[in-house]
Parts: structure tokens; sequence; C-alpha cells
């Protein structure tokens, strides 16, 4: 129960995307004596993992510091790992031991690498999926360099073909091939696909299509077929999966272990729990399940704030409206592809190329991760 004269308690766990959108947006829609957010996240930085490919490519990221990002919003930083939460106490409980008492909770907890998928990713192959990972791929690469070594990019979806080109566009000493399970940039149209084998071309690397890969050992990838291809370095970005945290509390999850949400981002097991980004599963366009991107949990995070807001000052929240409008997926740093795509994901035949598509998905990329405060612009969601 909520104290008597005290305001509205909002515990946001996880600040990436999502959960500092939410959190910033809260903040900014209500006063201070209405609401009181603490935004609970596991480091100090606000990590882009959008640019993870280019930190192991060797590229120095400078990260921002949440400190600075919530500055002068009101909103308490909390720096720790969440460990529990006790829906029926309304407590979040914390690795220092300490537990933060919440009225509404924002799980926000994002995603990491598949490891279990296929025998041996954990053991033998660095999955881009988290930072600490993409840093011990970059801290190997200088021998793997030095040595013109073997590296197999596994994943043929968007963040596999944008690892594979970094890597090979800064380093063309190394002998670099991307492992698609089924085809290359399988979302992606004819033309745009065809653009993308020629860059890799160009590039120096190698495609393996339609191999699947059913085990990862010290002497690299071996397929389903039976064959082997040898590998000095293995870079997994094939997957993403959720932490158990929200099962093992008791939400409902889809197959996934994402958390099932009604068109508020409200949790329909708990109405004082709402999930956003890659923890959550919503329902898009066309009935699909809306794919894990910064693109839709930033969305998804202003539905849930704007959702909170309206329902403590009694007003009838928006519903959750997304439509897709492209993908944008950077090919090195001089060179890209900007894919207009359908409401649904699906790839209009239309899209350009070149430095203008990299530029692009610089601005993308940037105004991602610095605009999560504001209340106008692209992250009105569209009706
Ligand atoms: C290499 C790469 C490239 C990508 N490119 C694109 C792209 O071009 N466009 C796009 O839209 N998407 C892209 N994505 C996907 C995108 O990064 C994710 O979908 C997005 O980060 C999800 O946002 P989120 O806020 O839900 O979770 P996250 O960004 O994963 O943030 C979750 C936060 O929760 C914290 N956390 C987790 N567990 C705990 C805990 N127990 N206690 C405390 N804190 C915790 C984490 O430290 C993190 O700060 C890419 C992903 C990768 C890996």
């Amino acid at each position: 129960m909520k104290e008597e004269g005290m305001n509205h308690r909002v515990v946001v766990i996880g600040a990436g995307y999502a959960g500092l959108m939410t959190a910033k947006r809260l903040a900014r829609r209500l006063r201070r004596d209405q609401v009181h957010v603490t935004l609970v996240n596991g480091r100090a930085e606000f990590v882009e993992r959008v640019r993870l490919h280019q930190l192991a490519a060797g590229q120095r990221l400078r990260h921002a510091t949440l400190a600075d990002l919530v500055d002068g919003t009101g909103i308490e930083l909390v720096v720790d790992r969440v460990t529990d939460v006790d829906r029926a106490a309304k407590r979040v409980h914390l690795d220092a031991g300490d537990a933060l008492r919440y009225d509404t909770l924002v799980y926000a907890l994002g995603s990491g690498p598949d490891t279990t998928s296929v025998p041996g990713i954990a053991e033998h192959a660095y999955p881009l999926g988290d930072l600490d990972h993409a840093a011990a791929f970059a801290t190997a690469l200088p021998e793997l360099v030095r040595t013109g070594g073997r590296v197999r990019v596994v994943g043929g979806g968007l963040t596999g073909i944008e690892a594979a080109a970094e890597l090979a566009e800064a380093h063309p000493e190394l002998r670099t091939s991307l492992v698609c399970g089924t085809g290359l940039g399988p979302g992606l149209s004819d033309r745009g696909r065809d653009y993308v084998h020629e860059a890799m071309t160009r590039l120096g690397v190698t495609v393996h299509e339609h191999a699947k890969v059913g085990e990862v050992t010290a002497a690299g990838l071996h397929l389903v077929d039976g064959s082997v291809l040898p590998a000095n370095a293995v870079l997994w970005t094939a997957g993403f999966t959720v932490p158990d945290l929200a099962c093992r509390i008791g939400l409902a999850v889809n197959a996934g272990g994402r958390i099932v949400v009604d068109d508020t981002q409200r949790s329909v097991t708990d109405p004082d729990v709402y999930a956003v980004g890659d923890a959550a599963t919503v329902p898009g366009p066309g009935g699909r399940e809306l794919r894990m991107a910064c693109a839709t949990g930033t969305p998804m995070g202003v539905t849930a704030a704007d959702a909170i807001a309206a329902r403590l000052t009694g007003r009838t929240p928006r519903r959750h409206a997304f439509r897709y409008y492209a993908q944008n997926l950077s090919l090195g740093r001089r060179d890209g592809l900007f894919q207009w795509v359908r409401a649904d994901d699906t790839p209009r035949d239309r899209f350009f190329t070149g430095r203008r598509a990299a530029w692009a998905k610089e601005r993308i990329v940037r105004f991602a991760a610095l605009r999560p405060q504001r209340l106008t612009g692209p992250y009105r969601i569209p009706r």
C-alpha cells in the first residue's frame, strides 16, 4: 500500500533505450510531488548496444554516464543489479542487499546473447550481444589481425551483416566470412540483398548461405551437413534471449520469455507492472511480434510512460500503435543500406545506399541515444 502523503513511486529496472525513455518521459510528464522515479541499472554507463559491432571491430566508443543523462530530471539513479522482485510486497531486491519499494514497476531488463541455442557458443564463441563479450573480442583482435586470422561471423541478419562489414572494412588483413543459417538478409528486398552481396564482395567477406551451425568447437564451426568451417575466432550474432526473472516472478511470458502486456505496455498478470523493450512481447502490424530493436523498444517506453502518467492523473491512456518505416544498416563506416519497409516490416523495393545511407544510420543511432527525454518528434507514436 502507498503510504499516506507520499508521491507515487515508480521503479524502472534497466536503463537501456526503453527503460531510460520511460523514466525520463515519466519524470517530465508529471510533477515531482506526483511521482518519484527511481532508475536501476547494473552499470553506471548507458551502453549503446546498437554500436557493439563497432566496439568489437576495435573502435573506441564513449559511453555517456547515466548520472549525466538523468541530471536535472529528478530521477533517482541506483547503480546495482536487480536480483529479485517480490510482487506481493512490491519490492525490488538488489545485489547489495537493499530493497526498493514501488507502487509501479517498469521492467526493462532488455536481452542478451543466446548462448544455449547451439552447443559450444559459450565456450568457443564471442556472442555479440553485450558489452563484455564485444569488448573481449576487441581485446583478442590485435593478435587475430597480426596473424591474418580467420574470423567467422555467424548470423545472416542485420547484426551479422553489420558486424562482418565493420570488421572487414577496418581490418582487411583478417579473413572474414559471414555464415548464414538461411539466406543473407532475409528481411531485405531482392535488390537490397543484391547490394549487400556486392558490398560483401567488395569488402572481401565470403558469404556462406544455408550453412546451419550444429556445434562450435575450438576448431571452428561444425555444420549440420557434416562439414567444418575452421575458425580462429567466432563472432556469434544469431539470436538474443531475455533474463528469466520475469518468468521466475510469475509474470505471464511468451515462449521466448518476453512479458505479455496489453496495449498500454501493462502486464496482463499484474496491473502494477509494465514491461518495455526487448523484455516485452507486443503484437505489431499484421499480428507479428515486434522484433527486438531499439526502434521498437523506445516507442514502447513512450507508451508506458504516457499510460502511467494518464492513470495517475485520472485520464484514459492511449494505446500502443506502432508501424515500421525503414530498416537501416551500416556496411562499415562509409557505406550502408537504407531499406524502406511497409508498416509490417516487409520490404518495399525502394532503398538508398552509400555514404548517404551510412550518414543516415549514424544520425539515427545518435538520435536514439541522446533524445529519450524529448516529448515530441519521431517518438510521438504514429497513429
Ligand atoms: C550489435 C547490435 C546492433 C544492433 N543494431 C540495432 C539497430 O541498428 N537498430 C535497432 O533498432 N536495434 C539494434 N539492435 C538491438 C537493440 O540494441 C536492442 O533491441 C535494444 O538495446 C533493446 O533495448 P532495451 O532497452 O530493451 O534493452 P537493453 O538496451 O539491453 O538495456 C537493458 C538494460 O538493463 C540492464 N540490466 C539487465 N539486467 C539487469 C539486472 N539484473 N539488474 C540491473 N540492470 C540490468 C542492462 O545493463 C542494460 O543497461 C542491435 C543490437 C546489437 C547487439
